[in-house]
C-alpha cells in the first residue's frame, strides 16, 4: 500500500506577504528579493499559511510538489529563501510572523484619552522648523515653489519677524522634547532683527541646529556663526560667482547643498558646479513647475525597478501602513505664529494661542499630514502600496495620488 507522505511548507518570518485583487506578492525585507503569482491555488495555499492558527506552516502532499502550479513556485520560493520544506514526520516548524505592533500605536493612543492628552505627545515632535522672518531682497524666481516641495527658505511681502518672546518660549518647551533636528529659516535670516541673539538663544541646541541660507545670501553674510551646521539652497540658474563666494565662505563649516532642480539644464550646471568645487555633501531636489512634466514622469515617477531597488526592513514596511513617513513628527512654525504639519495643508493653530501639546494633539485627530498614507486608489488596489515611499508633496501639488508608472 502507498502511503502519501506529507510536508510542512513554512515561510520564513522576514518575508512579507501581501494579497490582493487574487495577486500574490512575497517579498524578501532582508535581500529585497520578490516574487509575484496570481494562480488560484498559489494564492490560495499562501492565504492558508497566513492564517493565524498555522503559524506560517501548513501541509502539503508530495504528489502536489510535482505538480503545476505548485512545482515551479515552490522551486522558486525556495530558491529565492522565502521559506522552505521539512518532512511530516518531523515537528512542525511553526514561525513568529512579526505583526504590526508599533511600540506607540496612535490609534491605541488616541482611544486612552488620558495619555493621550498628556506630555507623552511631545515625544512624536521629531522635528521643528521655524521660520524667524520672509525677508528676503533675492527675488529667486521659484522662492515659493521649492518651498512648498521641499524644506527651503521662502519670503513674501508681509516682512514679518518671529518675535522674540515667541521664539524664546517654543525654544524652551523644545528643550524637554526629543526634537532631533532644529531647522532656522527665513526669508533671509541674516535680516531678522534678533539675529545676533539666537547664537546665544540657539546655544543649548547646538548640536542639533541647521541654519537654512540661500546662497546668494550667504555669499554677502558678515557674520556666520560657527561649529552650526548650514543648509544652503541652491536655485537656478545659478550665479556662479557669488555661488563661489558662499562656497568660500563656508570652507570652515559644516554644509550641506541642496539644489532644487527644475529640468536637465539645471542638473547640468549642478554637476559642474559640485564637481569644481569639490563638493560632496549635496542633495538634489527635483522641483515641479506645471512647464516639466516630462522632465518628472523621466526622473521622479517610480518605476517597478525603483521600488525593488533597495531591501526595505518590515519596520519601514510597517511604517508606511500607518505614517507618513516624510511628514510624521515635523512640525513648522512661520513668523506669524502659525503652525502646520505641513505647509501646503491648513495650519494646525497659532502659537501665541494653543500650546506645543495642543498643536501636537489637533494633528493627531485631523491628520492633516503626519498620518497620510497610500490609502487611497489606485494605490489602495495595488500590490506594493507599502514597499511605496509615503506620498509626499510633489503627489499633493500635481493632484495625482500615485506618481508611477505602474497603473
Ligand atoms: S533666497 Fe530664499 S527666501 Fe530669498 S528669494 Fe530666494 S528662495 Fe526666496
Ligand atoms: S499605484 Fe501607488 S502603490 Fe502602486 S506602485 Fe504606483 S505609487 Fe506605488
Amino acid at each position: 500500500m502507498n502511503i502519501a507522505k506529507n510536508y510542512w511548507l513554512h515561510i520564513f518570518p522576514q518575508v512579507y506577504c501581501c494579497i490582493k485583487n487574487e495577486q500574490l506578492l512575497l517579498y524578501h525585507t532582508q535581500t529585497g528579493a520578490y516574487m509575484e503569482n496570481n494562480t488560484k491555488e498559489v494564492v490560495a495555499l499562501m492565504q492558508e499559511l497566513h492564517q493565524k492558527h498555522n503559524l506560517g506552516a501548513v501541509s502539503i502532499e508530495e504528489k502536489q510538489l510535482d505538480t503545476a502550479p505548485y512545482k515551479s513556485f515552490i522551486a522558486e520560493f525556495i530558491e529565492k529563501d522565502m521559506g522552505g520544506l521539512v518532512d511530516s514526520s518531523q515537528e512542525k516548524p511553526i514561525q513568529l510572523m512579526p505583526v504590526l505592533n508599533l511600540q506607540r500605536d496612535i490609534e491605541k493612543l488616541q482611544k486612552d484619552r488620558e495619555r493621550f492628552t498628556g506630555e507623552d505627545v511631545l515625544h512624536y515632535l521629531l522635528e521643528l522648523n521655524i521660520y524667524v522672518n520672509d525677508a528676503c531682497s533675492a527675488q529667486c524666481p521659484l522662492c515659493t515653489t521649492c518651498f512648498r516641495q521641499n524644506m527651503c527658505c521662502t519670503s513674501n511681502s508681509k516682512q514679518q519677524d518671529l518675535s522674540k518672546k515667541m521664539l524664546q518660549n517654543i525654544l524652551a518647551k523644545t528643550q524637554h522634547a526629543p526634537v532631533g533636528k532644529l531647522n532656522i529659516l527665513g526669508g533671509n535670516i541674516l535680516q531678522y532683527a534678533h539675529y545676533e541673539e539666537l547664537e546665544t538663544m540657539l546655544q543649548p541646541f547646538k548640536e542639533r541646529t541647521h541654519l537654512w541660507l540661500h546662497y546668494l545670501n550667504i555669499a554677502k553674510a558678515e557674520t556666520l556663526f560657527s561649529g552650526y551646521k548650514y543648509d544652503i539652497p541652491v536655485t537656478f540658474p545659478v550665479n556662479e560667482s557669488a555661488f563661489s563666494a558662499c562656497v568660500n565662505r563656508l570652507s570652515k563649516e559644516q554644509a550641506t547643498f541642496h539644489f532644487f532642480i527644475t529640468g536637465e539644464e539645471d542638473y547640468n550646471q549642478a554637476e559642474h558646479l559640485f564637481s569644481i568645487h569639490a563638493i560632496t555633501n549635496y542633495r538634489l531636489h527635483p522641483i515641479y513647475t506645471e512647464m516639466n512634466k516630462h522632465f518628472f514622469e523621466e526622473n521622479v515617477y517610480l518605476t517597478k525597478d525603483d521600488i525593488f531597488s533597495n531591501p526595505l526592513s518590515f519596520c519601514e514596511i510597517f511604517a508606511h501602513q500607518k505614517l507618513n513617513t516624510n511628514f510624521f513628527g515635523s512640525l513648522t512654525l512661520m513668523p506669524d505664529g502659525e503652525v502646520y504639519a505641513n505647509v501646503n495643508s491648513s495650519a494646525l493653530g497659532n502659537i501665541t494661542t494653543d500650546t506645543l501639546l495642543d498643536l501636537i494633539n489637533k494633528e493627531m485627530n485631523d491628520n492633516t499630514a503626519w498620518r497620510k498614507i497610500r490609502s487611497e486608489a489606485p494605490c489602495s488596489g495595488c500590490l506594493y502600496q507599502y514597499l511605496c515611499p509615503s506620498p509626499a508633496n510633489y503627489e499633493y501639488l500635481i493632484g495625482r495620488p500615485n506618481l508611477c508608472h505602474l497603473t
